[in-house]
Order: C-alpha cells, then sequence, then structure tokens
C-alpha cells in the first residue's frame, strides 16, 4: 500500500530537550528516513522553482544537510555559516542574542561575490535571530537573499514575522 506519511509525519517531538519546557523538533528521523529526506529537499526545491538562485547558504548545523543535498539537486555551489572559531581563512562575524546570552556566525569573506541571489536555508525558523544574522552576512559581502527556506516554522516564536520584516521571502514545509 502506498505510504501517504508527509513530511511532518517523519519529524520526532523531544520534551525537555535542551532544557525543561522546550519541546525540541527531531529532524534527525526525517533525515535518516530515504523516502522524507528526499520529500523534504524537493519541497524545499520546488517552492522556488522559476527563481534564480545563484548559490545556497546552510546554518550550521542542520542547515549543512539540507543546503547540500539542495546544492547538488540545483548543481549550485554550497557556502557553510558557522558558529565563531570554526572556519579557517578569513571571516567576517555577526552576533545575535538568544534566550540566555549571546552567539556569533561566521562566513568566509571570499565566500560570496557580489550580487549573488542567495538561498539561505536551516531546519527549523524559531525566532529568527540565526536567520537574521546569517541574512547580515551576505549581504556584508554584496550578495542578496532571494529566500529562506525551512522544514520546519514555529510560528508563535515570531522568526517569520521578523523575517518578512526585512523583505524575506519565506518558505517552510510545515508549522
Ligand atoms: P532561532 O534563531 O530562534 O530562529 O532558532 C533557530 C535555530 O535554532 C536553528 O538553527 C535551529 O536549528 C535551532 N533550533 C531551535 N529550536 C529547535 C528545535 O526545536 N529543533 C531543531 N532545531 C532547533
Amino acid at each position: 500500500t502506498r505510504d501517504r506519511k508527509e513530511v511532518r509525519d517523519y519529524i520526532r517531538t523531544i520534551a525537555d530537550f535542551p532544557h525543561e519546557g522546550i519541546l525540541f523538533r527531531d529532524v534527525t528521523t526525517l533525515f535518516a528516513d530515504p523516502r522524507g529526506f528526499r520529500m523534504a529537499v524537493d519541497q524545499m526545491i520546488h517552492a522556488w522553482a522559476g527563481q534564480q538562485i545563484d548559490r545556497v547558504v546552510g546554518l550550521e548545523a542542520r542547515g549543512f544537510i539540507l543546503g547540500g543535498a539542495i546544492a547538488h539537486q540545483l548543481s549550485l555551489g554550497f557556502v557553510p555559516i558557522r558558529k565563531k572559531g570554526k572556519l579557517p581563512a578569513t571571516t567576517i562575524a555577526e552576533s545575535y542574542t538568544l534566550e540566555y546570552g549571546e552567539a556569533v556566525v561566521e562566513i568566509h569573506d571570499d565566500a560570496i561575490r557580489p550580487g549573488e541571489k542567495v538561498l539561505l536555508v536551516d531546519d527549523l525558523l524559531a525566532t529568527g535571530g540565526t536567520a537574521a544574522a546569517g541574512i547580515r552576512l551576505v549581504e556584508r559581502l554584496g550578495g542578496s537573499v532571494m529566500g529562506c527556506g525551512f522544514v520546519v516554522d514555529l510560528p508563535d516564536l515570531g522568526g517569520r514575522a521578523k523575517l518578512e520584516a526585512l523583505g524575506m521571502d519565506v518558505h517552510a514545509i510545515c508549522a
């Protein structure tokens, strides 16, 4: 019989991780399933059909898994945005506030050419702080973010509104 599972059905929810009271969306079960992973990647690509993309940028760490697959499927290059101190060559950095404290993300300063149209990819959109920092990095290098793609959007946390207020086109497979 035909498998009618949707992308959302492959995502597992873990209570109290990494802190008490958090319902963590665990996409490792989606990535581990051959049909689920292909559906997720195909749906993320489909959202941008007909639009020009020059480069795929992924946010550490699950954005690498999705972004790598998307870039390969589109025969595009992939660029990582990493947490501070991980990239070996010259970088630029952006910081953003977390619930407790601050985080810093970096990109190689030669990774994006001026004028490139970038698709920014991550697994999940919560407050939008991570993606907004990624957008600033790409824009500082002269790139323009043509869209932000996620598997999961948690709209109550305001990320979509924040990114749309920056003029971004946001697409997520499920909420
Ligand atoms: P934001 O910056 O608040 O939008 O948080 C999004 C970032 O945190 C992304 O890089 C996600 O991978 C990660 N994240 C936050 N909550 C979850 C979750 O429930 N599951 C998986 N990743 C999460």
